[in-house]
C-alpha cells in the first residue's frame, strides 16, 4: 500500500487510536478496542516460587494485568508451572509471560505453560558478540534460514497451545547480523522484528505483539513510529507493547518513561505499557496507570479537542531528529540549548531566598550568587516585585503593564498576549515574550509581529490535547517560514508531572521548541525546575546532570540493584553529562546498556565487570570494591571532578 512517507499514526491533529488486531492472552485480550493494558515484571529468582508468587500478587493487586517472569534456562521455564499453579490456588488467574533471552529450549517449554512468551530477536538463535561481520547477500540469507529453522518449533508450539508471543526488539541488543546491515538504528530495530514476524506469518501464526524498546526516548519513539509506518505499508496491525528500557529510578525514570511512552500514546499508538523503573515492580504500576488513564478519558471522549485542519505538508521528519531552525533572541533559540522558565507568580515581594528553589543561592558572607547546574534561565513573576540585584545568568519576565514602569531595568522583559502587544507602543528593545494559542491567532497578526526580531513566542494551549495543538501551531509557523524562537508552556491545568513531561518532551523529540516554561501550579517551584531539566535531559536537548541507565532487575539479577544504584548515584551525581549503566546481569546487560560511557555489570554472585563503552576493562572484581574501581576508571579517563 502506498502511504505518505511520514505517516505513522492515524492523525497528527485529532486523537485517534491506531486499531490493531486483537491478540488473546489468557482471559485478558490485548489490542483491538480493548483498554490499554498495564504490566510489569518480577525481580525475584524464578526458582524461588514463594517469593515470585508473593511479588506477582503485589503487582496484580497494584493493577498489573499481566505478569512477566524471566526464564533464563529450562529449570526456570519448568518452574513457571509451579508459580502458575500456586497463583491459581490463591485465586489469581492473571496471564503470565515468560521472558526469554538466548535459550530457545526454555522458550519452547515455557510456551506450553504460560499464556505468552517474549523473545528478543537480537539474541534468539542469533549472535550478539559485538562483532563486525560483513555478510554477502547469500551469507545473510543463509543466516536467516538458520534462524527460521531454529525459531519454527517455538512458533508451532505457540500455535498449538494458543500462546501469544511478543517479538521484543531492544536497541543495544540487536544481533551482529542486523548491526552489520542496518547499524544501530531504528530501521535495524524494526527490521530485526519484522524478520521474525515474516517467519510467523509463513507458518500461519498471528498472535504477535511487537515492541521497540530503548533507554533513549528519542530512539524508542522513532523506532515505534517507523514500525507502524512499515506495518501500514504492508497492511499489518500487530498490537504494540510500549516501554522505555532501563529508564532508571525516581523522577528521572518517570520523566523518561512519560516522554517516550506518553508521546506515542498521544498519537494513538500502544496497546500495553510497561514502565521500567529500578524500583520494586509494584511501584511501576501507578505510573503506568496514570499514563494510561489520560487515554482512557480520551477514548471515552471525555476530553474535547480543538478543531485542527489536517496538514498537506508535514515540516518535520518523524523518524529522524532535526532541530527547527530559529533565529536567536538573546540566549533563546538558534544554537542555544533550550531555556528553562519557571513561573513564580505566587510570591509578591521577593527576597534572595526565594530563588533557592530555582537554582540560585545567595551567600551574604561573600556577597555572591552560587549557581547550580539546574538553575533556570528566567523566572516569570507576573505582577510581583523584586528589588535586589539578580544573578547575571537570570532574566525576569513580568506582565507588560508592570514592565512599562521599568522599561530600562536591566534583564527585565515584558510578556504580552497578541492583542496587548499589537496595541502597545511600549516594547523592549531586546526581548519580548508573546503568548500564542493555536486557536486564537490570525495570520495577519503573526505577519505584523514577525517583523520584530526581539519576539519570542510562547506556545500556550488550553486544549487537553496540548501536543496536537502546540505541534500544529509550530507546523503552521514552520510552513510559513517564521524563525522566531518558540517556548513550550506546559498547560496551566496539568498538575501531573508525567503529563507535563509528555506534553513538552514530545515536541522537543521532534526538534520543536527553544525552551520550556513551567507555570506556577500546585507542584512546588523546586519540582517544576527539576522536572523541566529532567525533560531536557530525557530528550537529550540539554544535559545538566549525570545520566543513569539502570535495568529494572529481574530473576537474573546478581546484586541488589536499587542499593547499588543509590550508592553509585551518591558518588557520581555531580558528573554532568557522563552516562553510567548499572545492569543486573552479564547475559543481557552489556547489550542493553546502549550508549553508556561506563557499565557496571553483574557477572556472578558478588562479582562485577566494568565496561568503558562496550569494552570490558576490569573483569569479575569483588562487589564491595567495584564502586571504587568504577570511580578509579572515571578518574583514569580524566573526567572525574571532586564534589563541590
Ligand atoms: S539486564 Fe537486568 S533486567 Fe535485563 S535480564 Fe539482566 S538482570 Fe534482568
Amino acid at each position: 500500500m502506498t502511504i505518505d512517507k511520514f505517516k505513522y499514526c492515524n492523525s497528527l491533529t485529532s486523537y485517534s487510536r491506531f486499531l490493531t488486531r486483537e491478540v488473546k492472552i489468557g482471559d485478558i485480550p490485548l489490542g483491538g478496542s480493548n483498554p490499554i493494558r498495564v504490566q510489569s515484571m518480577t525481580t525475584t529468582d524464578t526458582m524461588n516460587t514463594k517469593a515470585t508468587v508473593e511479588q506477582a500478587i503485589r503487582m496484580i493487586d497494584a493493577g498489573s494485568e499481566y505478569v512477566r517472569i524471566t526464564a533464563p534456562s529450562l529449570n526456570e521455564a519448568q518452574n513457571l508451572k509451579e508459580i502458575k499453579q500456586e497463583l491459581l490456588m490463591r485465586g489469581y488467574k492473571t496471564p503470565l509471560i515468560a521472558d526469554i533471552h538466548f535459550t530457545p529450549n526454555a522458550a519452547e517449554l515455557a510456551a506450553r505453560i504460560v499464556e505468552k512468551v517474549r523473545i528478543n530477536p537480537g539474541n534468539y538463535a542469533d549472535r550478539k558478540k559485538f562483532e563486525n561481520i560483513e555478510y554477502t547477500d547469500d551469507a545473510y540469507d543463509a543466516e536467516l534460514e538458520r534462524i527460521r529453522n531454529r525459531f519454527t518449533p517455538l512458533v508451532k508450539i505457540c500455535k498449538e497451545y494458543g500462546t501469544a508471543m511478543r517479538i521484543g526488539t531492544n536497541h543495544g541488543s540487536l544481533s551482529d547480523r542486523i548491526m552489520s546491515r542496518y547499524g544501530d538504528t531504528p530501521l535495524g530495530m524494526v527490521e530485526s522484528a519484522l524478520e521474525f514476524v515474516r517467519i510467523c506469518e509463513d507458518l500461519g501464526y498471528y498472535d504477535i505483539v511487537l515492541s521497540m524498546k530503548a533507554s533513549n526516548p528519542l530512539v524508542m519513539v522513532q523506532a515505534y513510529r517507523l514500525l507502524v509506518h512499515k506495518m501500514m505499508e504492508t497492511d499489518r496491525n500487530y498490537p504494540l507493547h510500549l516501554g522505555v528500557t532501563e529508564a532508571g529510578e525516581g523522577e528521572d525514570g518517570r520523566i523518561k518513561s512519560a516522554v517516550g511512552i506518553g508521546t506515542l500514546l498521544e498519537d494513538g499508538l500502544g496497546d500495553t505499557i510497561r514502565v521500567s523503573l529500578t524500583e520494586d515492580p509494584e511501584f511501576e504500576i501507578p505510573v503506568a496507570r496514570e499514563l494510561v488513564d489520560r487515554h482512557t478519558d480520551r477514548l471515552n471522549s471525555k476530553a474535547t479537542h480543538y478543531q485542527i485542519k489536517p496538514f498537506n505538508h508535514i515540516p518535520v521528519n518523524p523518524f529522524e531528529y532535526t532541530k527547527r531552525i530559529s533565529e536567536p533572541v538573546l540566549n533563546i533559540g538558534g544554537h542555544n540549548v533550550p531555556v528553562v522558565i519557571n513561573g513564580l507568580t505566587d510570591i509578591e515581594d521577593f527576597t534572595p531566598a526565594d530563588l533557592v528553589s530555582v537554582g540560585y543561592y545567595y551567600d551574604s558572607k561573600t556577597d555572591k550568587w552560587n549557581i547550580s547546574d539546574q538553575a533556570c534561565d528566567y523566572i516569570y513573576i507576573g505582577n510581583g516585585s523584586l528589588e535586589f540585584e539578580i544573578p547575571g545568568t537570570l532574566g525576569i519576565i513580568v506582565n507588560h503593564s508592570i514592565w512599562r514602569n521599568h522599561p530600562d531595568r536591566e534583564k527585565w522583559y515584558p510578556l504580552y498576549f497578541i492583542d496587548d502587544y499589537l496595541n502597545s507602543e511600549h516594547h523592549s528593545k531586546t526581548l519580548n515574550f508573546i503568548f500564542v494559542d493555536y486557536s486564537g491567532y490570525s495570520k495577519q497578526e503573526i505577519r505584523k509581529i514577525a517583523k520584530d526580531k526581539t519576539v519570542v513566542f510562547v506556545a500556550m494551549s488550553q486544549s487537553p490535547f496540548q501536543i496536537s495543538s502546540n505541534r500544529s501551531l509550530l507546523f503552521e509557523l514552520m510552513n510559513e517560514n517564521y524563525k522566531m524562537p518558540i517556548i513550550i508552556i506546559s498547560a496551566g491545568n496539568s498538575h501531573s508531572l508525567l503529563y507535563v513531561a509528555t506534553d513538552c518532551g514530545s515536541l522537543l523529540l521532534d526538534g520543536l521548541g527553544d525552551g520550556i516554561w513551567m507555570p506556577t501550579n500546585s507542584i512546588n517551584a523546586n519540582q517544576r525546575n527539576s522536572t523541566a531539566f529532567g525533560i531536557l535531559q530525557a530528550t537529550r536537548t540539554r544535559i545538566s546532570k549525570t545520566e543513569y541507565i539502570s535495568c529494572p532487575s529481574c530473576g537474573r539479577t546478581l546484586f541488589d540493584l536499587q542499593e547499588t544504584t543509590a550508592k553509585i548515584r551518591s558518588r557520581t551525581d555531580h558528573l554532568k553529562g557522563v552516562k553510567i549503566a548499572i545492569m543486573g546481569c552479564i547475559v543481557n546487560g552489556p547489550g542493553e546498556m546502549a550508549d553508556a560511557d561506563y557499565g557496571y555489570v553483574g557477572t556472578g554472585i558478588g562479582k562485577i565487570t566494568l565496561y568503558r563503552g562496550k569494552n570490558v576493562v576490569k573483569r569479575s572484581i569483588e562487589a564491595d570494591l567495584a564502586v571504587d574501581a568504577l570511580i578509579d576508571l572515571i578518574k583514569e579517563d580524566g573526567i572525574w571532578l571532586e564534589k563541590a
